[in-house]
Order: C-alpha cells, then sequence, then structure tokens
C-alpha cells in the first residue's frame, strides 16, 4: 500500500466512514440537445416523487394558468410498488420535451420544479455510515466520457478524489450489527483483491466471483462468524497467484459449453433490452461470423461450443489489438461500476449477492458487444468503445432487468458455477 492509501485510511477510519468522490463530477455540466444519448429520451420509468407532485398539481390550479402538468402523469408498477411516472411519446422519449427536445419543466419553471429522478441525474449518492460515495451514472454519456476518457493533465491523476487503491478501503470493526460486519469483511475483500494490479483484471473478477458466492451461500445456510469471513477471504489470498499461474500455464480455462451457454443468455439479454446499438452498422454485422452465430435459437451443447470457438477468436483479437489499449479504461470502469452498483455497500442485505451479478453481467454485455463488433470487421476506437458503455449502461444497467432475469431465474445467482466464464474478459 502507498504512503497515499495509508493517509486515506487514517482519514477513513478517523470517522469510520469512506469518503468516495468522482473527480468528473466537478467537472460535469448537461451537454443537453447536444448530447448523444439523453437521459429525456431513453426509455425509462422517470418517477414524479410526491413533493415535486405537490408542485405540479399547484402549478396547474393556478389562478389564470393553462398549465397541465399533471396529464403528463400517469400510475406505473413494477416489483418495487406503485409509482406517478412521467409519461411518454410513442418513440419513448419524454412527453415533457418541447418541439426544440428542450424540457419544458425547466424552461418555463426551473430546475427546481423537476422530479428529483431529473434534478438528480447522473448523480449517485450513497450514505450508509461505513461510505460516503459522491458518484455518477456511466449511463451518461458526458460522464462516461469526463470519468473513463478524458484526458488527464498530471500523469497518474486519479478517477476519483480519493486514492483509487483505497476506495473500498473501511474500518475493520467488529460490530453487533451482522450485516455491517459482511459489508466490511466483503468491502476489505474487493480492496485488496482490486489492488493486486499486477495480476489480470479478468483473473481478479473470477476469484472475486468465486470467492464471494462461496461466502454468501454458507453465510444463508450458517449465518455471519469472523471465522466464516476469515476462511472465505482472508485465507484465500494465495489461490490469487495460484490463479494466476494457472492461467498462463493453459491449465484454468473455460468450459465451452457452460461459456457458449452463458454468452447466449448475455446475447439474448441485449436483445430484450434493445441494445441493438447503431454502432453495429447493419450491413457488416448480419454478415459477422459471431452475430450469425447468435442469431440462432438453439440450446445444444454442440451449438454452444461452436460458438465459444466463435468467441474464442474474437477474444483474441481483442486481446492483441486492444487489450493493452484499454487496460486503464476497463480497470477505472470496474472500479466506478462496483461503487455505483454499491457493491458492497446495499442498503439491504438481499440485494448484495444480486448487486455483483449486476455488476459482471453489465460488464459481460459490454465485453460480447465489442466481440460482436471486431467479429463485423470494425474498428474499437474511443469513441466507438465509449458508445458500447453508455448503451449498455443505460438499457440494461440503468434498469432493473437483471434483477428481474435473477428472480425468474435464480440459478444465474449460484455464481461459483459459470465464474470461469470472467477468465474471458478483457
Ligand atoms: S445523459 Fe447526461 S449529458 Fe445527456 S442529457 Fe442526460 S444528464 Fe445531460
Amino acid at each position: 500500500m502507498n504512503e497515499q492509501s495509508h493517509d486515506q485510511l487514517k482519514q477513513n477510519s478517523a470517522d469510520g466512514v469512506n469518503h468516495v468522490t468522482l473527480t468528473a463530477l466537478q467537472q460535469f455540466h448537461c451537454i443537453g440537445t447536444d448530447c448523444p444519448h439523453s437521459c429525456c429520451r431513453i426509455n425509462w420509468h422517470i418517477q414524479v416523487d410526491p413533493d415535486t407532485l405537490a408542485r405540479w398539481r399547484q402549478l396547474d390550479g393556478e389562478a389564470g394558468s393553462d398549465e397541465n402538468l399533471m396529464a403528463h402523469v400517469k400510475r406505473f408498477s413494477n416489483a418495487a410498488g406503485e409509482h406517478d411516472v412521467v409519461t411518454k411519446n410513442a418513440d419513448a422519449s419524454c412527453s415533457l420535451l418541447d418541439p426544440q427536445g428542450l424540457c419544458r419543466v425547466q424552461k418555463q419553471h426551473g430546475h427546481d420544479y423537476l422530479p428529483q429522478t431529473c434534478r438528480e441525474f447522473p448523480r449517485v449518492f450513497v450514505d450508509d455510515g461505513i461510505v460516503s460515495l459522491r458518484s455518477a451514472s456511466l449511463a451518461c454519456p458526458e460522464i462516461v466520457r469526463l470519468a473513463l476518457f478524458s484526458r488527464r493533465p498530471e500523469e497518474g491523476e486519479s478517477m476519483l478524489q480519493t486514492d483509487r487503491d483505497s476506495v473500498f478501503a473501511v474500518a475493520q470493526r467488529v460490530t453487533g450489527d451482522a450485516y455491517a460486519n459482511i459489508k466490511r469483511v466483503t468491502a476489505d475483500f474487493l480492496h485488496r483483491v482490486m489492488q493486486r494490479r499486477a495480476v489480470p483484471l479478468n483473473l481478479r473478477l473470477f476469484f472475486i466471483a468465486g470467492s464471494f458466492s462461496r461466502f454468501h451461500h454458507e453465510l444463508a445456510q450458517q449465518g455471519f462468524t469472523p471465522r466464516l469471513a476469515e476462511t472465505h477471504f482472508k485465507t484465500r489470498f494465495h489461490l490469487l497467484s495460484q490463479i494466476a499461474q494457472d492461467h498462463k500455464a493453459g491449465t484454468l480455462q473455460s468450459n465451452p459449453v457452460t461459456a457458449g451457454s452463458y454468452w447466449k443468455t448475455i446475447a439474448d439479454l441485449l436483445v430484450s433490452r434493445q441494445v441493438t446499438l447503431d454502432v453495429l452498422q447493419a450491413g457488416q454485422a448480419a454478415q459477422a461470423p459471431l452475430v450469425q452465430l447468435l442469431d440462432t435459437g438453439s440450446r445444444d451443447p454442440a451449438y454452444f461450443e461452436k460458438l465459444y470457438t466463435e468467441i474464442e477468436t474474437n477474444r483474441d483479437v481483442y486481446g492483441q489489438r486492444y487489450a493493452q489499449r484499454y487496460a486503464k479504461v476497463f480497470e477505472d470502469y470496474m472500479v466506478l461500476s462496483f461503487l455505483n452498483r454499491k457493491f458492497p455497500f446495499n442498503q439491504h442485505e438481499s440485494n448484495l449477492l444480486a448487486s455483483l451479478v449486476m455488476v459482471l453481467t453489465v460488464v459481460a454485455a459490454i465485453q460480447l458487444l465489442i466481440w460482436m463488433l471486431l467479429s463485423a470487421q470494425q474498428e474499437l476506437d474511443e469513441a466507438l468503445l465509449q458508445r458500447i458503455i453508455y448503451n449498455v449502461e443505460s438499457q440494461i444497467g440503468h434498469t432493473d432487468a437483471i434483477f428481474k432475469t435473477l428472480s425468474k431465474d435464480p440459478h444465474m445467482l449460484q455464481l461459483e458455477r459459470y465464474a470461469e466464464v470472467y477468465l474471458d474478459l478483457f
């Protein structure tokens, strides 16, 4: 651990809270109508909170007012309950956009009259007594550009105001609150694994997925004990070096049928969330061998093997041409993705494993799109990679699609059964 990490740890342990702020938040300004993927035009359900609803009712009812904001609100129900949401136009854009594409509420009544969701987006806040996080969603193109791709004036300038090596470092106090203990030991584990940057990112993700999944299942059976955490996290670190050696020697590889089946599931998720992506230029994509294979509906083991062989070809192309160039982007991306999905700082214990699956599913979707693109002989330049990231983040990562899939298919929570697929990442 470097000196800065030590200082940060001291500061964190002073009040017992880890303060983490995304540097890009200070530079961020919404680019409005210049935005290539505006949050007002994505098929999201924009909740109208009760305070905003009351303000809108008041505006509509004012003497002489011809305002009709409440005509743009409807009831909507999902797994989390019933909400008031803003209605949409036929093209899924927000119905409160004016003909120039500007927000009517913002323009006529000011920022304070926007629903809380719109006032805050793309900001992400977490305060749970262990971490105080000020971050931002990668569903916003401007945040993707600033946080992951903007040139930093000084070599080594961090994406976070906090030293990146200590973002998951929390004071290791065992308290009477079992869930707080779980969060603390998991955060410490993540902290120590993500710091080991000499070990390739794919191997660290494989290790995190397998270790945490096993820990979680035993936790469900036995409840939390320091001994359980010790067995699953603290005493397992030597395995990381072993994994790196085995992978180098070629003795640790994905099972083609398991991996083919997994990537087909990710392809189906892309289709169901309509992440067809205009970046895959139609003509070339239709001819791309990987795209054609993924279009097949087969569930046959021979099909999965064939699919995986095709994936390996494109994985090797990525490895040779781009892995080094984008290594830092994905290193930063993963840290931000863990933070933004509040892993392991969730509000609810039941969501802890699901949020890890969410992190890994979103990054897998990004990876699969890259392979599809390479299969279509396209050049993966920075602009294209940015588009892939914010498209997947907004269409899959910003919705409850994965939580819905998990509730229908709880096998996806048994991460240790297919963690090997993360060996193929980046
Ligand atoms: S996605 Fe970001 S930059 Fe684009 S309109 Fe929304 S807040 Fe502004």
